[in-house]
């Protein structure tokens, strides 16, 4: 199979939604991403910003800090999994990082980078012209997760979206999705 095709990937992206469901279980939104070196996983984490509010804690973000330093030397040779089209939080550090291949499983017309695209900062945009970005690559499998993602961010739309016990009572209306 051709090395650029998304499913080359595909065994790797069932991590990276076993990694969403897992979030979901502990009250986080159903994301999940690994990051792969030499057909290793180097990073995987999944959408953790609840209990403890840090709505920086999405799963590109923390999969990219668990990436062991002297490896960013090969970025452009690491593959991102995603099963969400990263946001623009994430997407400007996937870029800082210089990772070679982005690979999303859901297309994310709310809170996705896309619309941005065309308007990015020139580092940026340089960036972006050197990164093979592909997606939605994987839809049929991760757009039930997208589902429940808008569906738990409805559900919170009327309601705190985290407890005033812990100090960070806000609206959901704050909070973008992925
Ligand atoms: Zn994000």
């Amino acid at each position: 199979m051709d090395i650029h095709s998304p499913q080359r990937w595909a065994s790797f992206l069932h991590e990276a939604i076993n990694l969403a469901r897992e979030a979901e279980l502990r009250g986080n939104l159903p994301i999940g991403a690994v990051i792969l070196l030499d057909g290793e996983i180097i990073g995987r984490m999944n959408s953790i910003w609840q209990p403890r509010l840090d709505l920086t804690r999405h799963a590109e973000m923390d999969a990219l800090r668990e990436v062991q330093p002297d490896l960013w030397q090969k970025s452009g040779e690491m593959i991102l999994l995603t099963t969400l089209e990263p946001c623009l939080m994430c997407a400007g550090a996937i870029l800082l990082h210089r990772i070679g291949y982005l690979i999303f499983g859901s297309s994310d017309p709310i809170g996705g980078v896309s619309s941005a695209l065309p308007s990015l900062p020139p580092y940026f945009q340089e960036q972006f012209s050197l990164i093979r970005w592909v997606g939605p690559a994987f839809a049929k499998d991760c757009d039930p997760l997208y589902s429940r993602v808008k569906e738990l961010e409805r559900l919170r739309g009327t309601s705190a979206l985290f407890s005033a016990a812990d100090g960070h009572a806000r609206s959901s209306s704050d909070v973008r999705i992925q």
